[in-house]
C-alpha cells in the first residue's frame, strides 16, 4: 500500500482567516498528508486573492465561480470574465456555484440564472463543477439535467439517498467533511455508510464547518484526517483505504489535478 494521502477537495484557504499563518496552515497540512487543496472561488471581488494563492502554492488549485450566498454581489459582466480567467489560470473546476434556500433573503430567480449560466460555462469549457446547494436538492437537480457539465462535486452534501443517488448518476460525487465527526450527525452518518466508497470525496470547508475535536475554533485542512478516521470508523474500513480510495476519486473527477 502506498503512502497515506488526503485531499481537501473545497477549502476557503484564501479566507483572511487565515491571513496571519497561512504558511504554517500549508506545512501542517502537508504534515497531516494532505497532498492537494482545492479552492472555490466565491466572489468577482476576491478572485485575484484565490487565483494569487494558487500560483504561489504548488499544493493549491483554482475553482473559478460565483457563490449564491452572494449572489447580491454578482453582475452578468463578472460571468463574462470567467471564461477566460479560467484558461489563463488553469483552473481545475467552476466552482462555487449553486443555490441557498436556506437563507429566505437570497433573491432565488438570480440566483438560478447565475447558477445556469455558469453550468453552461462549465460544460462548454469541459470542466467540472463544485456545487453548493442547501434546501435546493430537486431544483439542483432539474437544472444539471438541463445542462449536464462535466461531472463535478456537491459540496457538504446533506440530502437524502435517493438524491445522492440521482447526483452520482449523472457523474456526481459527494463531499463529506466536518459533520461527520459528529456522534449527532446520525442522518449524514448514516449516509455515508450507505454509499459506495467511489461515490465520496474528502473536504473541510474551511474555515467553516470545522470538527469535532476543534468545535468552536477556526476549521482548517489540516483536520482532514479526522473526517477520514470519522468514516473509516462508520464504515469499518481503513483510514489508508479511505485516503487512497477518495484521492483516486478526486483525481477522477478533476482531471486537471497533478498525480
Ligand atoms: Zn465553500
Amino acid at each position: 500500500m502506498s503512502a497515506l494521502q488526503f485531499i481537501d477537495t473545497h477549502c476557503h484557504l484564501d479566507f483572511p482567516e487565515f491571513d496571519q499563518d497561512r504558511q504554517a496552515v500549508l506545512q501542517g497540512a502537508k504534515n497531516n498528508a494532505v497532498r492537494q487543496i482545492i479552492i472555490p472561488a466565491v466572489t468577482q471581488a476576491t478572485w485575484s486573492r484565490s487565483i494569487e494563492l494558487c500560483q504561489q502554492q504548488s499544493s493549491c488549485y483554482l475553482a473559478l465561480g460565483l457563490h449564491p450566498v452572494f449572489i447580491a454581489q454578482h453582475q452578468s459582466t463578472h460571468l463574462e470574465k470567467i471564461t477566460e480567467l479560467v484558461k489563463r489560470n488553469q483552473a481545475v473546476a467552476i466552482g462555487e456555484i449553486g443555490l441557498d434556500y436556506y437563507l429566505k433573503q437570497l433573491d432565488r430567480k438570480k440566483q438560478q440564472s447565475f447558477f445556469s449560466q455558469q453550468l453552461c460555462i462549465a460544460k462548454h469549457i469541459g470542466l467540472p463543477a463544485i456545487i453548493h446547494c442547501r434546501k435546493a436538492h430537486d431544483d439542483c437537480i432539474k437544472m444539471l439535467r438541463q445542462h449536464t457539465p462535466a461531472g463535478g462535486i456537491i459540496h457538504a452534501f446533506n440530502g437524502s439517498l435517493q438524491q445522492a443517488n440521482k447526483y452520482i448518476e449523472m457523474g456526481f460525487l459527494l463531499g463529506f467533511g466536518g459533520m461527520l465527526t459528529y456522534s449527532r450527525s446520525s442522518k449524514l452518518r448514516k449516509l455515508a455508510v450507505q454509499l459506495p466508497l467511489e461515490s465520496i470525496v474528502l473536504e473541510t470547508d474551511a474555515p467553516d464547518m470545522t470538527v469535532a475535536q476543534h468545535r468552536g475554533s477556526r476549521n482548517s485542512p489540516e483536520y482532514i484526517p479526522y473526517i477520514a478516521e470519522a468514516l473509516a470508523e462508520i464504515r469499518n474500513e481503513s483510514v489508508a483505504e479511505i485516503g487512497a480510495t477518495t484521492t483516486a476519486n478526486a483525481h477522477r473527477v478533476f482531471p486537471g489535478l497533478e498525480l
